[in-house]
């Protein structure tokens, strides 16, 4: 997974290089990489087909902007057409019903309904000030209407009860009648599941909609679940007016792909996030995190972004183009990649950027010192003549002495310095084209 990370990264950094437009054929590429992480990440290969063409429209033709070089700028369409396809809608719950507001609650066993009614009640009463009553319609488990009962206790909500010997429509019905008479602001109806979509269960969720008119009816749905999630969403979709829905588990390690195809399958807007499995355990979903993770990339459009802003390009290029063409690198353009290092703004701050993934490989590296490092090196060249950094072969015992003195360090550390130089110079006539990622690389670890 790591190394597939950087790989990717690195290509998208070096397709940043050199080229002015996205075009038909290097936007290929980088589409095969985006399908990759869709697919990987589990988002239905019909939802992923539609996706990558819309990318694609958008994308093609686009003049890149500034200093934006294409890699960067498909990373950041991808993201925004990620984000804008998952994000749209309101995030909160609607109450706007007269009391008491209705919601029911619709999904497959263990995609986590009855946990979500909890969660639900207690954001509704700690967030928005409500009163809020809960019901079972699970006559066919009995410990499901008990399950509710602790968690509603848990909740600080209040629990009406149901037995499995009544139908669900009374149960419904009977609790709606129950809210009204005792002025509760909200009653969440929580269903029975099964483990696969059927008939009779689906014909049993219309009818208590019909019944009970909610003004939400949310539809729940693991994010463990991954492909099998668009069937799922399709016929809850066909049964049901889908108002909203509950992604759960996103604790768990599913990149979360299920969004995308849940999304575009119901057209109902994802509200919010189950992310443990206690009864705080609720987010308002975030359409632009949930893309980073979609991608798995971690925060890598801001990452890509820094690279690019902070670095001169034009100088990195021209950097490039003299390493490729054979002219000789010396000590200016060691200097001038130190310097295009610490302008992407600090090994530390780079690192932060990085998936974790990536990071936790160079967990052992100490950021502070390499970039303390970086600033005496920086120091060390400063101190030399123009002559001195053109011809480093000059450089012998009394040049080094003045040197050393000059920027405050041992004579040690400035035969350090050159030593290094040197690797790097048999490095770069190794190196087409002198990339910065590799140059971090070499230089990190
Ligand atoms: P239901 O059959 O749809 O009512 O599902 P439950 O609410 O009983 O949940 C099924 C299982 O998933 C239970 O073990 C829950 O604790 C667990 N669960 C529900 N939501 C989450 C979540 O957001 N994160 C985690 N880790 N577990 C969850």
């Amino acid at each position: 997974m790591a190394s597939a990370l950087t790989d990717k990264l690195t290509r998208l950094v070096k397709e940043m290089r050199g080229q002015a437009r996205i075009t038909e054929s290097n936007v290929q590429d980088m589409l095969r990489e985006v399908r990759m992480a869709l697919l990987e990440a589990d988002v239905a290969l019909p939802v992923v087909r539609d996706f990558i063409a819309r990318v694609k429209e958008k994308a093609l033709g686009q003049e890149v902007l500034g200093s934006l070089k294409p890699g960067q700028t498909l990373v950041s369409i991808v993201n925004r057409e990620l984000a804008a396809t998952m994000g749209e809608g309101v995030a909160d719950i609607n109450l706007a019903a007269q009391p008491p507001a209705v919601i029911l609650m619709a999904g497959l066993q263990g995609a986590g309904k009855t946990t979500t009614t909890a969660k639900l009640a207690k954001h509704l009463i700690e967030k928005r000030k409500k009163k809020v009553l809960t019901v079972s319609g699970d006559v066919y488990r009995p410990a499901a209407i008990e399950q509710l009962k602790t968690v509603t206790k848990q909740a600080g909500a209040e629990w009406f009860p149901s037995t499995p010997d009544q139908k669900p429509l009374d149960i419904a019905r009977a609790a709606l009648d129950y809210a009204k008479k005792h002025y509760f602001d909200v009653l969440l109806v929580d269903t029975a599941g099964r483990l696969a979509i059927d008939e009779a269960l689906m014909k049993e969720i219309k009818d208590l909609h019909a019944a009970i008119n909610p003004v939400e009816t949310l539809f729940v749905v693991d994010a463990m679940q991954g492909q099998d999630a668009i069937n799922t969403a399709k016929a809850f979709k066909e049964a049901l007016p889908l108002t909203g829905i509950v992604l759960t588990k996103l604790d768990g390690d599913s990149r979360g792909g299920a969004a995308l195809s849940v999304r575009q399958i119901t057209g109902a807007p994802i509200k919010f996030a189950g992310v443990s499995e206690k009864i705080d355990g609720l987010e308002v979903f975030d359409a632009e995190r949930h893309a980073g993770r979609i991608l798995g990339m971690g925060d890598i459009v801001a990452l890509v972004e820094q690279v690019t802003a902070g670095v001169d390009m034009e100088a990195a290029q021209k950097l490039a183009a003299k390493v490729k063409s054979g002219d000789g690198f010396d000590l200016n353009d060691f200097l001038s990649q130190i310097q295009q290092m610490k302008q992407m703004g600090g090994l530390s701050s780079l690192m932060d950027k990085l998936p974790s993934q990536l990071t936790a490989k160079a967990g052992s590296l100490d950021m502070d010192k390499a970039e303390k490092d970086i600033k005496r090196k920086e120091g060390i060249i400063q101190s030399m003549t123009p002559l001195e950094r053109r011809k480093p072969e000059l450089i012998k015992a009394t040049r080094k002495k003045r040197i050393a003195n000059g920027a405050g360090v041992h004579v040690q550390e400035v035969n350090r310095l050159l030593k290094e130089f040197e690797q790097m110079q048999g490095m770069m006539k190794k190196m087409k084209g002198g990339g910065l990622m590799k140059m971090m690389k070499r230089m990190g670890g």
